[in-house]
């Protein structure tokens, strides 16, 4: 692979004899995979897979593999069983370590890596912010953490600054996975490569730190605020840190303790010494491509009170949606709580009232439960995909070398007695989406735009 001689200059005059073992390192690819306790226990999820795995020090969750393997195409990558991820990039959910309940935003967060390790930390409780910039690189986030099973997300997209405009100070956590000259993914992303310049570095520093300086307004009192980047250059890591010290005296730079990480580099960008308690991730000390983190805390101010969760009363017309829908695919359905029906007859649950985001372009409200279409009920492909076995009335189970998978995935039909009605998939037992029965007959409801790529 040929590098930058600029990139390759730096490189050297910063590290001198370690240089040699970084650029062997640099053309590395090593797979990562990211398993989902949501699908059940990591230990046994591990037992499962086909391959062998070594485990990542830094996330229980996480493996990762030196040979590439069809990892994407399989059906447990399918039914959300584990989301490939480099193993540096997991040290962010990690570090942020956003509990059950608290209210987190990731800010720049298509395709979903992080949002969906957010998400499996949460269990699923409190309320995860997921905002992408792009328009369609959202969709591709909605997509991912529906695979994933998420139930307590909303989706938005939306520019930070209307966002620190609608929600100050409301968040536990944030995270700014931040766009950056991705020096560290050259390996993988021909394009970053063809694309560096020194002055590309300049451009993403400038926007880096005006995202930070949103993000700063997101957060709570008390509050954790994740930087992460994909990339080496200290003017888009430490210099940004450095700066934003200076900035918000009501943030304080917390030391990082994870296996694999080793300290910033302030010297590198005449930062001040604190800055050491930056980490980084370098692809020839550990697995991964490497990654930087700074993890900051906002230490005062006062705690604004958390605007009271308004829904509105259900109309009679959504409650008979939810009962003949959700209800009669599923055994035991969550209760009628904080369901919202948008203008085009889809029906959520949603964890945030709407009289937080109205106004914001918001892409998912929360979790799609179903759609009324022609007067009929249809439960939706992201119900189907946060359930259990046992949470569906009528399922069916396949292994994955059975030929009737890739007839489901490929929006087929076979012949299956039973009742007729809404029927759960899954491989091994872990959800990949509605089949409806009717006179013995059960054809798939895969949705459409999912099927090219099964
Ligand atoms: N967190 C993601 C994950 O783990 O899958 C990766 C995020 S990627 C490194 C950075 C994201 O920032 C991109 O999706 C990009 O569209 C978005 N972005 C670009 N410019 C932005 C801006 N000015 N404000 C907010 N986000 C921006």
């Amino acid at each position: 692979m040929t590098y930058p001689p600029d990139f390759l200059n730096r490189m050297q005059g910063w590290l001198g004899e370690e240089f040699p073992a970084f650029l062997t390192a640099l053309g590395k690819r090593d797979y990562g995979l990211r398993l989902n306790p949501l699908r059940g226990a990591i230990d046994a999820l591990r037992a499962r897979l086909p391959w062998p795995v070594e485990p990542i020090p830094w996330c229980p969750a996480g493996v990762w593999m030196r040979q590439e393997a069809p990892l994407g195409r399989h059906p447990y990558h399918t039914a959300g069983v584990y989301y490939l991820q480099d193993p540096s990039a997991m040290a962010a959910g990690v570090i942020l370590a956003p509990r059950p309940g608290e209210w987190v935003l990731d800010l720049a967060a298509a395709p979903g890596g992080k949002a969906t390790h957010l998400v499996a930390r949460m269990r699923n409780q409190g309320v995860l912010v997921a905002n992408e910039i792009s328009r369609r690189r959202a969709s591709v986030l909605a997509m991912n953490l529906e695979r994933w099973g998420a139930t307590n997300t909303l989706i938005t997209n939306e520019t930070p600054e209307r966002l620190a405009e609608r929600w100050p100070q409301l968040f536990d956590a944030v995270l700014v996975d931040a766009p950056c000259s991705g020096e560290g993914t050259f390996s993988r992303d021909p394009q970053t490569l063809r694309q560096w310049q020194l002055k590309t570095v300049q451009t993403y520093a400038h926007r880096q730190r005006e995202i930070m300086a949103q993000a700063a307004r997101l957060v709570r009192p008390g509050g954790r605020l994740l930087y992460g980047t994909c990339t080496f250059s200290p003017e888009e890591n430490e210099a940004i840190i450095a700066a934003f010290l200076s900035e918000h005296p009501d943030f304080t730079l917390q030391p990082l303790h994870l296996p694999g990480i080793t300290a910033g580099r302030p010297e590198w960008c005449a930062a001040p010494p604190i800055v050491r308690r930056t980490g980084r991730f370098w692809p020839h000390r550990t697995a991964g491509h490497g990654h930087f983190y700074a993890l900051l805390q906002r230490t005062s101010g006062e705690m604004p009170p958390r605007p009271s969760p308004h829904f509105p009363p259900l109309p009679g017309r959504v409650r008979h949606l939810y009962r003949h829908g959700v209800g009669a695919a599923l055994t035991d359905p969550p209760p009628e709580e904080q369901l919202l029906l948008d203008k085009h007859d889809n029906l959520y649950r949603t964890p945030l009232a709407p009289s937080l985001w109205k106004g914001l372009h918001v892409l998912r409200p929360g979790w799609w439960l179903a759609s009324l279409r022609h007067g009929k009920v249809q439960p939706d492909h992201a119900l189907a995909m946060a359930l259990r076995p046992a949470d569906a009335r009528h399922t069916c189970d396949l292994t994955v070398d059975d030929p009737r998978l890739r007839r489901f995935l490929g929006g087929g039909f076979w012949r299956e007695e039973g009742p007729d009605g809404f029927v759960l998939v899954t491989v091994d037992g872990f959800p990949l989406g509605w089949g409806k029965r009717s006179k013995g007959r059960l054809k798939s409801r895969y949705p459409v735009h999912l099927r090219r790529m099964a």
